[in-house]
């Protein structure tokens, strides 16, 4: 193919030109012919059928109705001025309203005359209307001349509207771009495959996409293109774990040895869960296999990751190498240093924390002793990524919280050795199957799916304003059984000011209804210095006061597990998973725990379903699928960062079947071919050399 053709500027395109051609690239990137062909319209026009006033739902979006028209006027003012005109069909009547263009409009409406309206419909105190819509006079060449089809609307913005590139500009732009390469458009996936799913060539999904004749020809069109989205993007991860296989030996751990075996003997406080046993078995086996481990461990709030993270750690140091863990935050990786050393009782194996607050006195010794492989677990944040920290022998990465780390931070820290350590990647925000495939596609996933023997599962209840004294209620109650309470608010992104203002307005009343002496209170928010945030917050964990007021920032890092109530102030305001993680600072010790969401009355459906969700189930991954669907992968925590989602076509949540079969082909081609050999796999293996029809597979591993 000439691949030249496709990147060939796009000002060179008929109809373009330089001052287009500008506007272009500012606007919506699209700086070569084949940026042209990828900018897929957003939406399309059903034109093909038309409805009765009365069974057009708002759901429908845009609709095209016939109607006969009956009266119009203009009333109101100035600002409010406005053209309202009556129309009707058998069915019902609509109302049609204009703000703008009221003289030209007014001037061309034709009483008694039969209308093709175009719009969105509304329903307005039970009366259906319809706000500018477009009109045009019946006729039956009219029906019969090309409204018959479906429109694509192109996304455009008000700079591309001033150059006359609105949807019909675009559309315009993508006929002559089209007209010019099509002959030229080559097969992106191998013939078998396409034969197999009963996809398009690229070439006629390229065409259909632009340009559908019905709504059968577009579905397979944009099922063709997303298959080969999600179809390359899962090439690319499983041929780099394939090559990673390949070319990164992995250090063998061949023994469990005196550390670990004392550690499970004498100082394991309680005995392993099934799913925590599972999961040690596992890193075991990945670690003696001579190849780099390159381990998910997903597991809910609570589940008991530190302790199979600490004893990975004990397996590295027993065949003699070092390790270290890394997590996002300060708080959290202090967190992980204090209950490390506490479950590490006797000093048998030397510990370290490094943030960005080691005083560079102590960063010295520390990085002797790393040097000299004296120190045999470091925790700490990203700092531990930096090059001037070195080790002897690093031989496991273990990452809390993964998704805040991209797979470019994974690499730099396999360069911290000649043989790469192994790498153990921890979450707590379980994420969905699907999302796991495509974010961490050439990870290897374990999954601790069981909870500790005996935790009682926390009780959620949903509470309007109204019902606060019940909430009072049942605070009372645990405090008076010498548990504590955390009250949060959510943080108002917007307004920090209005933020402590609701907490302040919050604790003012908490203060009338829980007295001094007999209360006592800590009251954590941003505005707070960290040395003040840390001594109110110790107050609490020392048990020196009850109840705990704060603002999101005690999300991550706070373990006490004497703690039984989790009161949410404004839950609708937080995002389900945001919900499930508050919900797990309760629930860590034996006794019944409670979640209190506080809620105003008026709620937007979404939010409805968020707070049922969370009274329904206390299952991560259950909450994690309904997040999913409720937000698009786009706004699930941690996804916006990694690129891998900057998905032109497919959507993650509604497009789960492509996404499977897509990977499912992948490792079938894999396994018959990993090297892509066969003939029937030369497409394929040319992706990985060069860019072809805009899709980049190289620099792959
Ligand atoms: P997470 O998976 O959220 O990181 P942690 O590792 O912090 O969970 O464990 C939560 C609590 O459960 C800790 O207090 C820990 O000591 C305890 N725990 C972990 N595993 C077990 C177990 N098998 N039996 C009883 N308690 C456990
Ligand atoms: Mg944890």
């Amino acid at each position: 193919m000439n691949d030249q053709l496709f990147k060939t500027p796009i000002e060179y395109l008929k109809g373009v030109g330089p001052q287009r051609a500008e506007i272009l690239k500012k606007e919506a990137a699209i700086f070569k012919y084949e940026d042209l062909l990828s900018y897929y319209p957003f939406r399309y026009i059903d034109r093909t059928q038309f409805y009765k006033v009365a069974e057009a739902t708002p759901d429908l979006a845009h609709v095209q109705i016939l109607v006969r028209l009956k009266s119009f006027e203009v009333i109101g003012e100035k600002q409010s001025k406005r053209l309202i005109a009556k129309a009707y069909d058998d069915s019902a009547e609509i109302e049609l309203v204009w703000f703008q263009g009221i003289r030209w409009v007014e001037k061309n409406l034709k009483l008694n005359q039969v209308y093709i309206i175009f719009g969105k419909l509304n329903h307005f105190n039970g009366k259906a209307q319809m706000a500018h819509p477009e009109m045009e006079l019946f006729s039956k060449e009219n029906v019969t001349k090309g409204n018959l089809s479906l429109q694509p609307v192109y996304s455009s913005t008000e700079k591309l509207k001033q150059f006359s590139l609105d949807t019909k500009g675009i559309q315009k732009l993508t006929a002559n771009v089209l007209e010019q390469l099509a002959d030229k458009i080559e097969d992106v996936l191998p013939h078998y495959i396409l034969q197999k799913y009963k996809l398009n060539s690229h070439k006629e999904a390229l065409l259909h996409i632009h340009f559908p004749t019905d709504s059968k020809s577009l579905k397979r069109a944009q099922t063709t293109l997303k298959f080969e989205e999600l179809f390359f993007i899962q090439l690319k991860m499983l041929r780099s774990k394939l090559l990673r296989t390949y070319k990164f030996k992995g250090n063998v751990f061949s023994q469990v040895g005196d550390k670990f075996n004392y550690f499970y003997e004498n100082l394991l406080p309680f005995s392993l869960t099934n799913a925590q046993k599972r999961v040690i078995k596992e890193i075991r086996s990945d670690t003696q296999k001579g190849i780099q481990m390159n381990r998910l461990v997903q597991g809910d709030v609570g589940s008991g990751k530190t302790v199979v993270a600490l004893m990975s750690m004990l397996l590295a140091i027993d065949n003699g190498y070092q390790a270290c863990l890394m997590a996002p935050t300060e708080i959290l990786a202090t967190q992980h240093y204090h209950s490390l050393k506490a479950l590490l009782k006797d000093d048998f194996v030397e510990i370290a924390l490094l943030t960005g607050s080691t005083k560079k006195k102590e960063r010295k010794v520390l990085f002797e002793k790393l040097a000299s492989g004296d120190l045999a677990i470091l925790i700490g944040t990203h700092a531990l990524i930096e090059d001037t920290v070195q080790f002897k022998n690093l031989g496991l990465v273990v990452i809390d919280e993964q998704h805040r780390f991209g797979v470019e931070q994974r690499a730099k820290l396999w360069r911290k050795n000649v043989i790469p350590p192994h790498v153990l990647v921890m979450t707590a925000t379980p994420i969905p199957r699907t999302l796991a495939m495509t974010l961490y596609g050439d990870l290897d996933v374990s999954m601790i799916d069981e909870l500790p023997a005996g935790r009682k599962p926390i009780e959620t209840i949903h509470l309007y304003e109204t019902q606060r004294l019940r909430m009072f209620g049942l605070m009372k109650r645990e405090i008076a059984l010498g548990r504590q309470v955390y009250m949060v608010y959510p943080l108002i992104q917007e307004s920090a000011k209005l933020d402590l203002k609701n907490l302040m307005d919050g604790l003012e009343v908490m203060a009338r209804e829980f007295p001094l002496p007999q209360y006592k209170f800590s009251v954590v928010h941003g505005q707070l210095t960290a040395k003040d945030k840390e001594y109110e917050m110790q107050r609490f964990v020392k048990g020196e006061t009850q109840i705990m007021v704060a603002t999101t920032v005690i999300e991550v890092g706070v373990n006490v597990p004497n703690a039984s109530v989790m009161i949410i102030e404004n839950a609708e305001r937080f995002g389900l998973s945001q919900l499930h993680q508050l919900r797990g600072r309760v629930g860590r010790g034996a006794e019944q725990s409670y979640c209190v969401l506080m809620s105003g009355v008026k709620l937007s459906k979404e939010a409805k379903i968020r707070l049922e969700t969370m009274v329904r189930t206390n299952d991560g991954f259950e909450i994690s699928e309904i997040d999913l669907q409720l937000r698009g992968p786009g706004d699930i925590e941690g996804t916006q960062q990694s690129g891998i989602l900057d998905l032109k076509l497919a959507d993650i949540s509604q497009d789960q079947q492509i996404l499977q079969e897509a990977r499912k082909t992948v490792i079938e081609i894999f396994e018959e071919d990993p090297d892509l050999n066969l003939e029937k796999h030369q497409t394929l293996k040319k992706f990985f050399s060069v860019k072809r029809n805009g899709i980049s597979l190289d620099k792959i591993s």
